[in-house]
């Protein structure tokens, strides 16, 4: 593979429809997607867009818009949200008419009042039935998508819980294409029960030499000294694999789910000395970061060219 290749991006079409002219499309389908007897409720949901103007429109790695019905307290029409879309970009029936997204029941119980409150839109999108009609706007996001020349590069993806929809899209994406080179999912989940398309990713390590699986579970693999292993810890405990993938001139890194493993995996390629992935701003010993404050951290780097990231 040819070292320091330029990253093109693909031309996308940004919002075709906003929730001004959004399209009702029925469901085709919503399964539960974690494996076993998992307590949460996370759900795999097929949108059919056939016929509208998003049809084909979507590449993997984008998000889609859902319109909840009804108002807010103000009155005003519930906000648009936007779901990660976690099928690959020619979608689930490979002519880009159907594509889905997975979706966490957000379902909590407020501190201070011990009152119950339940997430507005994933929990509408979660109790919606095949045949059920839901408004829906996009493509949103330029950045978060593999390059054109996909070929050209290894990939090493952060995921955290529905954070792997992205990551499900674009590796199916790269196998569609019979990519051959190097990649690295590391997928962090509480428990074991929680891991998402378990099934796919264990196949695709199974028969893909050059495709490597690292699922995290934070709540049931203490480390050696009893702390959580994160994603992040996955580059020191697993340096033996990740360090020559990241040594390369041509690998991608690409995160996403929770906001607090961007430090963390950032820390982690510090440590390593993995410091080309980031643009350092007036520092002259990235090493001194890691004990910096956060606010001294954020001012001094931000993520490079190589580095994608959507972090909620
Ligand atoms: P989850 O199932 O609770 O899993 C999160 C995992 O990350 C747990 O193992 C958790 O460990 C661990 N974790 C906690 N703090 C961490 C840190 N600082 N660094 C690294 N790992 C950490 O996740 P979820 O409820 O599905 O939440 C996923 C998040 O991804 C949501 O915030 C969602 O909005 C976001 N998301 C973003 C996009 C996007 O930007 N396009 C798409 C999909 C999802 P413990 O809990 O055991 O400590």
């Amino acid at each position: 593979m040819p070292t320091m290749t330029r990253i093109t991006l693909p031309e996308v079409e940004l919002n075709i429809c906003n929730k001004n002219n959004a399209v009702e499309v029925p469901i085709l389908e919503s399964v539960i997607a974690t494996s076993g007897a998992s307590p949460n409720i996370i759900r795999h949901i097929t949108f059919d867009l056939s016929g509208t103007p998003l049809e084909g429109k979507f590449f993997a790695g984008q998000s889609i818009g859902i319109l909840p019905p009804g108002t807010d307290e103000k009155g005003k029409p519930n906000a648009m949200r936007l779901y990660s879309i976690s099928s690959p970009s020619r979608g689930e029936d490979g002519a880009g008419r159907h594509h889905s997204t997975t979706v966490k029941r957000v379902i909590g119980e407020h501190w201070e009042t011990q009152q119950l409150f339940t997430g507005l839109c994933s929990n509408y999108l979660s109790s919606l039935r095949a045949g059920d009609r839901v408004k829906v706007a996009g493509p949103s996001g330029k950045r978060f998508l593999l390059p054109e020349n996909m070929h050209d590069f290894n990939y090493v993806f952060f995921a955290t819980g529905t954070g792997i929809a992205p990551f499900r899209g674009m590796i199916m994406d790269l196998m569609q294409a019979g990519y051959k080179g190097k990649i690295a999912l590391i997928f962090g989940s509480p428990y074991r029960t929680d891991l998402l398309y378990e099934r796919y990713f264990r196949g695709l390590a199974a028969e893909n030499p050059g495709f490597h699986y690292l699922p995290t579970i934070s709540r049931e693999d203490p480390r050696a000294d009893g702390s959580r292993p994160y994603v992040q810890c996955q580059l020191i405990d697993r340096a033996d694999l990740l360090d020559p993938i990241l040594r390369q001139e041509n690998t991608l890194i690409y995160i996403c789910g929770l906001k607090g493993m961007e430090t963390g995996i950032i820390k982690g390629l510090i440590t390593q000395n993995h410091t080309d992935y980031l643009q350092l701003r007036g520092t002259a010993d990235p090493s001194a970061l890691l004990s910096a404050s956060s606010e001294e951290f954020k001012k001094s780097l931000k993520p490079g060219d190589r580095m994608f990231l959507e972090v909620y």
